[in-house]
């Protein structure tokens, strides 16, 4: 079981200049493989990550920013085996499924005939792939319906999404093994609805996760540099934090 990250930088500059990749992260437990947040690149970082899409069997999509979707029908045509095979769980806010006003779907109708199912989830809702339920939770971003979700399986892994912190948040991630964190800027910079570090102690302080996860870095992040904030929000949170770095694999 382990998480991989085949990217971890996110925001329109960084994601621009390709400072870090920004493929996403794929979760492997409990004999599922899910590919998230498959943004620019994640074919490439897959590849060079000796990781085989094929054997993918969900993907999922927080939200309708380019910067988390991509490459996303790419990715599913690899978890199709190349449209082969109907196989496989997509799952993601109504953006990037369906588009909304000011998005377009991350996927045509004709790759919405690919995977065995496909989901929309709203907030709050649940649902599974294999053995693994999985919650939607709220997340406080420009994009207004984005997600983070919580998968509960052999771990309890939550991953916020973007967005900033707001009142009640630690109630979704409550007993999360890991937290994964959106974390775009250090401390002593904001960037309304999105999360930087001072806001990150606030959730990792009240949700006590075994190891918390930073990771989707914007620029400013990059040059603070992160390791210097992990540091920090280690002493801080008491919680044992990770700076997430491209091609990095985590066993759980
Ligand atoms: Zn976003």
């Amino acid at each position: 079981m382990k998480i991989t990250f085949l990217g971890t930088c996110g925001g329109r500059m960084a994601t621009m200049l390709q400072v870090r990749g920004t493929g996403g992260w794929i979760l492997e437990m409990d004999d599922e493989m899910i590919h998230v947040d498959p943004g620019p690149g994640a074919m490439v970082a897959a590849k060079k990550n000796d990781i085989n899409l094929k054997k993918l069997t969900g993907i999922m999509i927080s939200h309708a920013h380019p910067d988390h979707y991509t490459d996303a029908e790419v990715v599913l045509e690899s978890m199709t085996h190349a449209t082969h095979d109907k196989r496989g769980t997509l799952l993601g806010n109504v953006n990037s499924i369906k588009g909304g006003k000011d998005y377009r779907p991350a996927f045509s109708p004709f790759h919405l005939t690919l995977p065995k199912k496909y989901e929309v989830l709203k907030p709050g809702e649940k649902t599974n792939i294999g053995k693994i339920e999985i919650t939607a939770t709220p997340a406080k971003h420009r994009e207004e319906k984005a997600l983070g979700f919580v998968f509960n399986g052999s771990k309890k892994i939550g991953y916020t999404g973007d967005g900033e912190y707001y009142e009640g948040q630690e109630k979704y991630f409550e007993g999360c093994d890991y937290l994964i964190l959106n974390v775009l800027r250090p401390r002593g910079t904001e960037w309304p609805q999105h999360m930087n570090v001072t806001m990150a102690k606030k959730l990792i302080s009240k949700v006590k996760p075994k190891v918390a996860i930073i990771q989707h870095f914007g620029m400013l992040m990059i040059k603070a540099p992160p390791e210097k904030e992990r540091k920090w929000l280690q002493k801080e949170t008491s919680v044992k934090i990770i700076a997430a770095k491209d091609g990095m694999k985590i066993d759980l």
